[in-house]
């Protein structure tokens, strides 16, 4: 069994993505048209938002929202550093220099007290993480202090479309918010592709300049530091034929995540809670002391595993020896007892029953 059955998905979805595929050949438009402006649109209204931009990746979307908000070279930002380095990655590109967050042991992702501490230390902007589809329990409060503060929230959601919490949807918190639509998440294209959101139009005017090189109108460059990062018409037409199917999915996803908890009984294995609309299962990740051991056993019965994420971004070879004073214990914990189980929805319940039944046996 594979962690995520991309060419499941794709089949399934098969009548979607060729209507997509047809509909673009036939209008011979392929960058910036009414594809792109109808997916925008689209959902920016899923998520409750003013706005949406889209842009090449998650990762470029997390850099173009960090410079719209006045971020440059030598500025502090402050983010987790359990994440997968995106976020960092997107700082390294800017010049801008990371303060990393210590996360709560329960949900994984940054608190209220973590984040001000870190504008205490004069973060200048804040990435909150809504790691594994889970949004941060603290995010209401979080958003609050930035308020007060004045410091710009950006919310990660590349692992959390769909997501809700007291009915506001991952996304309509921060002032900005950045999604990937990498092929294994929530919401997938059928390539690379991502999208900042906003409620704040001068934001996402200042986004709309720097995807495309800094332009105020054509061939009239008005902002520094910009890209060329555009969503294309393909991949803009899949998304928009696969975004009334997402709620659906998630559905699905929280079912399996729910179904791994309830029966998961091996006393070596910490399964995480779930049962809420604020977790869209976008990977079910449970904590062991003997992680090699429980890999090597799935393995061996044929179900695949992978890891989420094993090298903290503080501790990443490309920082040498700058963050070797620092200590996260919680970040670093999980590190090294982290494991992801095969999560998505084309799942039978059949494979879920065979994956509780593997990890339930292992000794
Ligand atoms: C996947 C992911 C990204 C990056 O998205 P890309 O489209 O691959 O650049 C950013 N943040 C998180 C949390 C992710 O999971």
């Amino acid at each position: 069994m594979v962690i995520n059955d991309i060419k499941a998905h794709i089949d399934c979805n098969a009548d979607a993505v060729d209507r997509a595929l047809q509909r673009v050949r036939k209008s011979g438009w392929v960058i910036l048209g009414p594809e792109v402006m109808g997916f925008e649109s689209a959902f920016a209204q899923y998520v409750g938002v003013e706005r949406c931009v889209t842009v090449a990746n998650g990762t470029d979307a997390l850099e173009i929202a960090l410079r719209s908000v006045g971020i440059g070279s030598g500025d502090r930002v402050a983010t987790v550093a359990n994440a997968g380095m995106y976020a960092t990655t997107a700082m390294l590109a800017i010049g801008a220099f990371p303060v990393f967050m210590d996360v709560d042991l329960e949900s994984r992702t940054a608190s209220s007290t973590s984040v001000r501490r870190a504008i205490d230390l004069g973060a200048r902007a804040i990435i909150v993480t809504h790691l594994y589809g889970k949004i941060a329990p603290d995010i209401a409060e979080i958003a609050d202090i930035c308020r007060q503060r004045q410091v710009p929230l950006i919310e990660d959601c590349a692992q959390a479309h769909g997501a809700r919490l007291d009915s506001r949807m991952a996304g309509a918190y921060g002032d900005l918010a950045c999604f990937s639509f990498y092929p294994t998440k929530n919401l997938g294209a059928l390539g690379d592709g991502g999208a900042i959101v906003t409620k704040r139009v001068e934001l996402a005017e200042a986004a709309l300049r720097l995807r495309q090189y800094g332009w105020s109108e054509k061939y009239k460059v008005a902002s520094p530091g910009a890209r060329n990062s555009r969503l294309d018409e393909i991949q803009a037409a899949v998304l928009m034929e696969l975004l009334p199917r997402l709620d659906a999915w998630n559905q699905r996803r929280r079912c399996i995540a729910e179904s791994y908890s309830a029966g998961l009984s091996n006393p070596a294995v910490c399964a995480p809670e779930c049962g809420g609309a604020d977790y869209v299962a976008h990977l079910y990740v449970i904590r062991t002391n003997e992680r090699d051991s429980l890999r090597e056993h799935l393995k061996r019965v044929g179900i695949s595993t992978d890891v989420h994420y094993p090298v903290p971004d503080h501790m990443q070879p490309v920082f040498g020896e700058r963050y070797s004073c620092l200590e996260l214990p919680n970040t670093e914990a999980l590190a090294k007892t982290v494991l992801t189980l095969p999560c998505y929805p084309e799942m039978t319940d059949a494979d879920v029953e065979r994956v509780i039944d593997a990890v339930n046996r292992w000794s």
